[in-house]
């Protein structure tokens, strides 16, 4: 049967899967999850080396057809060209070709949060909506926005950096050289931050503040609500520009959302228009972490089928 490897690059995690068509994850790796990956050629010598170890773990007669690869940052439509990862600190990197060429199959590079929404409009947290926005990431903050069923995509590929409309000219430095990103007041640092913890404590870390929440330790709900309430600001924003049918909250964003939700929708109320709110529907994640690999297993598979997914 064929299968495509599927990878899913963060800025502190690494995965890999061998995933059949209709998204079964068939066998999957986690690569030294919570170290830093913007060492560039030691991440591609990972990914090679454990995608080269997942095809020799294939059944015989299964048949690789491409791999398909998740990106935290922004990428060129269709020219596998990685332009700018702010949170890794890469810019203009031919990561698809170099992929490519490595491990000899066709590969495709696609945004993670833009994959992240197709993969949420097929079979998670947005199936039977036409106008979707998700939003997603760890460390930064990314949205996949889908217009009338279709990905909105801009004039190059690039549409849909929600992470870094300035919510608060008050805020953090964010590592794409502004300030008060919505990504800096909502990311995972954040939330670390908040809780006067160390910003690169890591997710493990900031699952267990979300714990404290949800046990009601008081310092750990006020931090919460802080990083609610900038949410509940960009989310209103969004709801404001697309008019949507749901909004989906990804990776540890859907997390704390499902613990803040009262936070979020007040501030939510208090900062979007009537009309497009009343529309509008809020929700978690349906496929969790898994939503990149299944997006970018997708993008693999998505020429096979003649079926060009549009990312
Ligand atoms: C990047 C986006 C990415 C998001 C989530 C942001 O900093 O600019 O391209 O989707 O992080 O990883
Ligand atoms: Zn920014």
């Amino acid at each position: 049967a064929a299968y495509v490897l599927a990878v899913d690059l963060g800025v502190r995690h690494l995965v890999m899967a061998r995933v059949g068509l209709g998204g079964r994850v068939l066998d999957r790796v986690e690569v030294d999850s919570g170290r830093d990956w913007s060492e560039l050629d030691a991440t591609i010598d990972a990914i090679v080396d454990n995608c080269r170890r997942l095809r020799d773990g294939a059944p015989q007669g299964a048949r690789c057809v491409g791999v398909g690869l998740s990106v935290p940052g922004v990428v060129g439509q269709g020219d596998g060209l990685l332009r700018f990862a702010p949170n890794l600190g890469w810019i203009d990197l031919p990561l698809g070709a170099r992929l490519g060429e490595r491990l000899d199959l066709p590969a495709f590079l696609a945004n993670d949060a833009d994959l992240g929404a197709l993969a949420e409009h097929w079979r998670g947290a947005a199936v039977g909506y036409d106008h979707v926005v998700v939003i997603s990431g760890e460390i930064g903050l990314g949205g996949g926005i889908l217009v009338g069923g279709r990905p909105l995509r801009g004039r190059g590929g690039y549409a849909g950096e929600i992470g870094h409309l300035r919510v608060n000219p008050d805020g953090r430095l964010c590592r794409c050289g502004s300030v008060g990103c919505l990504e800096t007041e909502t990311g995972v640092e954040s939330l670390l931050t908040a809780a006067g913890l160390s910003a690169d404590s890591g997710l493990e870390v900031y699952r267990a503040v979300l714990a404290q929440v949800a046990a009601g330790e008081p310092k750990a709900v006020a931090a919460a609500a802080r990083v609610a309430r900038w949410l509940g600001i960009g989310v209103g924003m969004l709801i404001n520009t697309f008019n949507p049918d749901i909004v989906v909250l990804g990776g540890p964003l859907g997390e704390l959302f499902v613990l803040t939700e009262d936070v979020v929708r007040n501030t939510v109320a208090r900062s979007s228009l009537v009309a497009p709110r009343e529309q509008v529907r809020m929700a978690a994640s349906v496929l969790g972490p898994d939503a990149q690999l299944v997006g970018a297993a997708e993008l693999a598979f998505a020429p096979l089928l003649e079926d060009p997914i549009g990312v």
